[in-house]
This record gives C-alpha cells, structure tokens and sequence, in this order.
C-alpha cells in the first residue's frame, strides 16, 4: 500500500545521504529550523546523567513517602529546590483530598480451624529501608468500604465477569460469602465491584505466586519476585465507573474552598470491604476451601487443590480507615516560550509512592528530573523553546490519580485552549521502549526513538523495539505487518496513570513513555520495591533511566520548537479501522456464540456430556444479539482515511515551498483542537467524566482500555439499541474530525493562498 513506497524511499534517501552529508528535516520543521533544532538536541542528549538519576532515586526514595506523609512534603519541597535551581519558574500547588489510611484490619479464618493473618511484611536484614515500619503504611486497599463481615469463603479466580460465569456452571453463588480473588487478569478495583454486583459482602485480593512470584524466578532477596509475605497495596477505588481524583470533588479542582460531596453520597468508593494479602496468608484459607475443583486455567502456583468452595472454610475481615482529608504536593515548573508562549508541552510523572518506591514511581520522577536539569542548562547555553513548557511531578498518583486529576481539573479552561500534548511517564525499567497513546503522535514519537540509542545494544530505541517485536510475532502475518508499518504501534492507553484527565478529560494527546521488559520482578506496591531492590534487580546503572530522559526529553524539545506541530493522520485513521473491525467482530462473535448455544441446548449437548460425579449447570439460554448497523462508522472511518491522505499530501506539496507564518498559527491551533474533537460535552453514557470517545478505561476491566468505549462496552453488555444508538453518535464525532482535518488541508492546498 501507500505507506511501503513512503518507506522505500526514505531507505533511498538514507543510502544516497548518508547520516551528516545532508539529514532529512525532522517532522514539523524547515531545513533551517530542522538542522538548529538537531544541534539543541545532540547536545540535550548528551546531558542526562545515569549517576545523578541513580542519587535521584536514593534520596527520593530514602523514607515512606505516601500522601499525607512527611517525607512526601519533603520530597516536594525538594523537587521544587531543585526546578528554581535549574532555572525553572517552579512553584508547589495544593489540593485537599479524601484519603483514608486503615485503622483497624483483621483477617482470621474461623471455620474449620484458626488461622489469623499476618498482614505485615517483614524487615529483611539486607534491605536497609524494608525495615521503617514506623512510617510505612499498612497493606490494604485504599477506598475499600468499611464493614465487619464473617462469612463462607469462595474462591472467583481473577474476579471478572466471565469467572463468575463459570462460577455459575457449577452451581456455585457468592451471594452472602467473603470471595478471595487472585491478581490479575483485570484492574484490581474490578474485583470487589463484581464481587458486590454478584452479592458477596467482603473480597480479599491475595498475590498467587504464579502472577509475581517464585513460579517466574527466585523471590526476594535472593531473586526478584514476591516473597511469601509481600503484599501489593493499592487503591480500589471505582474510577472508571466515576472518575480518578478526589472523589468528592469530582470534575473541579480540590482547593480549600472547593464544593464536596460527602462520604454519604454516591462516590467512587467500594461497596464491601477489601483486604489485600500474601500468598504467605492466602495458602491456609485456599487449602481449607472444599467444594467443587476450579477450572485448570484458575489454578495458580501453590502446592494445593484450588477448589471453589464453599465449604469448610469461614473467614471474619474487618476494614476500616480513618476518613481523613489529606494535602497533595504537585510541583509544577514551567520554562516560558520565546514565540508561542500560550501553547504549552505537558510533561509529568508522579513523585509520591505506596511505601518507598523506587521503582514505581521515583524510576520515572527520577529521570524526568534530569530531564529538567539537562534543559535548565541548555536554556543556560541560549536555547530558547518556542512553546512554553511545563514539568510536573505529581502527588497523589497511587490512590486514584489525585493530583494530576485535580490539576487538571483546576486548570480544565486553560489546558483545553493551550495543552498541545502531555507527555507521561510512571516507573522505569531495563529492557524495550514503549509508548502508547494517541496516534496521531505515532510519527512523532517514532522519529524520536530512531534518535535515540539504546544502552544495551546500541541500536536506536525504535530498533530494538521493532526486532523484538519481529522476534515475538507469532505469525508470518504480524511480521509482515510489522515489517510494513512505517511507525510504530501506539496501544490505546485507558487509564492507570496520570495521563487520564489528560487525554480521557480533556481531549489533550498524550503519549505514555517508559523502558521495560527485562528484569522484571515482584515488588510492585510492597515495601520492597525500594533502592536495595532496584539496584540490584532492575535498572542497577541507571543506564535506562538515561535513556528515558533523553528520549522524553527530546520529545518535549521537539514539541516545543517546531514549526508545524507533528501531528500526522494516517496512522489515527489506521487505527480507526482496526478499531472498528474489532468491535464488528465482537457483534458477530457474540451472535455465533448465542446460537451455538442454543443449538447445543436444543441437541442436549449439555446434559449428554455432563459428569455426574462432577455436575455442571447448563448455561442459561439468551436472546440472540440483532445485525447491528455499523454504516455510519464505515463511512466515518473512510471519510477519516481520505482526511487523512488529503492532509498528508497537501502537507508535502506545500511544506518545500515554505507555508507563512499566519496560515502556520492557524494550522497549529487545528493540530491542537485535534485531539479535542474526540470528545463530547455530554461525555460516555453513565460516566460523564470521561468525554473521549475513542479511548476509556474499561468498567469491567480497569485499567485495561475499551477503545471505542459507547459502542463496545454496548455490545459487551448486550444493551442492543445503544450500540446502534452510540454507533451514530461516534459516526458523528469522526466526521467532525475529518472536517477539521479537511479544514486544515484547504490552509495547505494552492486555491486557498
Ligand atoms: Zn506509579
């Protein structure tokens, strides 16, 4: 297709000009700007510095610094010395939040013997900081309801939906139990969501080795992985059915004199209480379950029978926190434009941590440190970006996504006349690079990794990228589809860091950036993902935490100086069509299952090869789902395909000539509005928060993102006349995109000079 020509013929220009003779111009920029802009940025790159990303991450992550804590101020305060003497315009902004800490947690088995949980992780005499207990918190589950509940104990797998389906086959009801839920396979939030919907009165969530522990290496401290005792904390608060941030000043900012809701009305906390443990304190309730064998794919890694229950086992949870109010530390440092001081590049990562957290999240804060010292000093040498841009180091991330939240929400007018992208990252490891997030930013951001050399290999970043992805295809078809793509594949990013309000809010496009994929470990929200852990399992040089700085870092200058903003349309409409294709075929699945179904019902599939010693129920009979009418979105993403072409060829026709300044301010403030035009006042049906209406995080899966949200969770739900209905209402928002991007492209063709 048109894009494997494109390709071919940057190959011949790269073979005729060698690197140095006479470089493409970057994406965005003239010959001129582009060469200035690559001298700023080989000499930005050369800057971040693994030794003082490394000092970064010992003294951030020295003491506990969750919200409300001292050393979370500390930290910010210290972050904030550091913008002002990097040459920032830096300054700490304040938000008051609903954060509970727990006051009272017990667990114990009461039926068929006694056990009471530890609930405590404990000091280890080679990891210096695993022993502050004094400042950590405690596991649990922050936004779990409160109660005080015994009851039988069942066991749901990974608590989705589709387990209690299976739940359902064999004649198994959580109704009055305490369900125990493995992590993983969604969201932890989803666990006790699904549990209350199903009429459980309590969930605990453990860790089964099998996910994060001695199933895929040594535990710590020998090895990286979970240890029997290591918990992961976390927050369950039911964002994605409301929102993230403070949830009683949900959609406005959290200041002092903000409205609030109450803890008495509908907010997005847990409707049962929810404990997470180990597996240390798991094993004993799991052997004692009895009961029905689960499924083979629900059996984790410990040496028991995984039965369902009920039966025999009874457990007693009590959970309940001190409602308190507490206050976020967002640092927030600006570097002022030179020409479009009203245009602002975003650039965040959170500072605060369950416990230490050197991994998750001072790795990332670490690194977007250095970034802000490396272009402190090249401001210092002269460059002077054209847009302004702004770094934050965000408080709050780990309950709910507080503080970039409730910035955002703050400052929702101004973001959404002037925000061109935010650019996020959570964490750091050694291995691949991955970004997600809009694809119109694809281009973009491939460019940068292609400029980018990878420590361990010393190929770019995009390269390693791209072969490891060759290495792992599992077809000839995705290698051929990976060997043809001009840029890389952007995943759909939903939500779980502080990019949501962003993008998920507002309509700004965001990008989430981050190296990982080797070396990873067990230690995720527990007290041992600290500086011992990650100096010695995880990125120990720092070298990728070099390698983020530079890569993110040159996105932010690229950004910032470019002519045109780099947006580009094809691999957007591109992604449309897989989106779209996705979702026909969900209708379709869903229809061939229900008809099988039946068919197997009537034919008594069901009943011939049932085990009577091992009975299973039938599944219930369903209405078959209607045809769905997808013409609107059909003709939607193809008007988007011709936009998209229309823009890219008018670009290249008029770029060589030069476009002038006025057409290019215009043509900008429409790359701008790009994103914006994704969403919708009136926002995703039964969650309002969230106005895009491409990507969403999942209600039932959290986290993970449900891309075309309105349509596709429609037909997940099987509420048939919406899917028809948000069918057209998606139609029509793709056509205004197509419009705008129509709009731009007349700037562009001759007629219009
Ligand atoms: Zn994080």
């Amino acid at each position: 297709m048109k894009r494997y020509s494109a390709i071919a013929l940057v190959a011949v220009i790269a073979f005729l000009f060698p690197a140095g003779a006479d470089q493409e111009s970057l994406q965005g920029f003239t010959p001129t700007s582009s060469a200035a802009e690559q001298q700023w940025e080989t000499k930005y790159r050369a800057l971040p510095d693994a030794s003082k990303d490394l000092e970064n991450d010992r003294r951030l992550s020295a003491r506990p610094h969750h919200v409300g804590s001292p050393y979370d101020k500390d930290n910010a305060e210290w972050i904030l010395a550091n913008y002002k003497s990097w040459g920032w315009d830096a300054h700490i902004e304040n938000f008051d939040v609903l954060m509970p800490t727990p006051k009272t947690r017990l667990l114990e088995m009461v039926e068929p013997t006694k056990f009471t949980a530890k609930l405590q992780e404990p000091a280890l005499a080679v990891d210096p900081t695993s022993g502050q207990q004094s400042e950590q918190l405690p596991t649990y589950n922050a936004y779990s309801a409160d109660g005080d509940v015994t009851a039988p104990l069942v066991y749901v797998n990974f608590g989705v939906p589709d387990d209690y389906d299976q739940l359902d086959r064999l004649g198994v009801s959580v109704k009055g139990a305490i369900v125990i839920a493995r992590y993983g396979g969604s969201w932890r939030g989803v666990k006790p969501k699904v549990a209350a919907e199903h009429g459980a009165v309590g969930c605990i969530i453990y860790s089964d080795p099998h996910e994060d522990g001695y199933n895929e290496d040594d535990v710590f401290p020998k090895g990286p992985m979970r240890p029997p005792d290591g918990v992961q904390r976390g927050s369950v608060m039911d964002f994605a059915s409301y929102s993230p941030g403070d949830p009683l000043t949900p959609g406005i900012g959290a200041t002092k004199d903000a409205k609030r809701l109450t803890l008495k009305d509908d907010i997005a906390i847990t409707k049962i209480p929810t404990l997470p443990i180990s597996y240390g304190d798991a094993q004993p309730l799991l052997a004692a379950l009895t009961g029905p064998m689960s499924p083979a794919a629900w059996h984790g890694s410990l040496a028991i029978p995984y039965h369902v229950g009920p039966g025999a086992a009874k457990v007693h949870l009590v959970m309940k926190s001190n409602w308190d109010m507490k206050t976020l530390y967002d640092v927030i440092a600006k570097l002022p434009g030179s020409d479009q001081p009203d245009e602002w590049v975003i650039r965040g990562n959170h500072h605060d941590a369950w416990v230490n957290g050197a991994e998750d999240p001072v790795s990332g804060q670490a690194a977007l440190l250095e970034e802000a010292r490396s272009l402190g000093a090249l401001w210092q040498e002269g460059w002077r970006p054209k847009r302004t841009i702004i770094y934050c180091s965000w408080d709050g991330e780990e309950e709910g996504l507080l503080g970039s939240t409730e910035w955002a929400e703050a400052h929702d007018k101004e973001l959404q006349q002037r925000a061109v992208a935010y650019l996020n990252s959570d964490s750091n490891g050694r291995g691949y690079f991955d970004v997600g997030g809009s694809a119109s930013l694809a281009r973009f951001i491939t460019g940068v990794a292609r400029d980018v050399q990878d420590p361990e290999s010393h190929v770019s970043a995009y390269q390693r990228r791209v072969d490891m992805e060759l290495a792992r295809a599992h077809s000839e078809e995705d290698r051929k589809e990976i060997r043809g793509r001009a840029d890389l594949h952007l995943g759909p990013l939903g939500s779980g860091s502080d990019y949501s309000a962003f993008l998920d809010h507002l309509g700004i496009a965001s990008l989430n950036l981050g190296y990982g994929g080797e070396g990873d470990g067990g230690i995720y929200h527990s007290v041992y993902d600290d500086f011992y852990w990650y100096t010695h399992f995880s990125d120990t040089d720092f070298m990728y935490g070099r390698a983020l700085a530079q890569t993110a870092g040159t996105a932010v200058m690229r950004l910032a100086d470019a002519d045109l903003l780099p947006f580009e349309f094809t691999d957007f409409a591109d992604t449309i069509h897989t989106y779209l294709k996705e979702v026909k075929k969900l209708a379709d699945d869903s229809r061939d299952e229900a008809l099988e179904r039946d068919k197997e019902l009537d034919d008594g599939v069901f009943s011939a090869i049932n085990d009577p010693r091992h009975p299973k129920v039938a599944p219930p009979r369903e209405a078959i789902p209607p045809h769905l009418n997808f013409a609107p979105l059909d003709d939607a993403a193809d008007a988007l395909t011709r936009s998209a072409q229309r823009f890219h060829s008018a670009l290249a026709k008029a770029w060589p000539a030069g476009v002038p300044p006025a057409t290019l301010q215009d043509l900008n403030q429409k790359l701008i509005q790009s994103e914006r035009r994704l969403t919708t006042e009136q926002g995703i049906l039964r969650r309002s928060w969230y106005r895009h209406m491409i990507d969403a995080p999942g209600v039932y899966s959290g986290y993970g993102a449900k891309t075309m949200p309105g349509v596709r969770e429609a037909i997940e739900q099987k509420h048939w006349d919406e899917a028809d209905s948000e069918i057209v209402r998606l139609a029509k928002v793709l056509q205004a995109e197509s419009a705008l991007i129509d709009s731009a492209s007349a700037d562009l063709e001759p007629a219009s000079h």
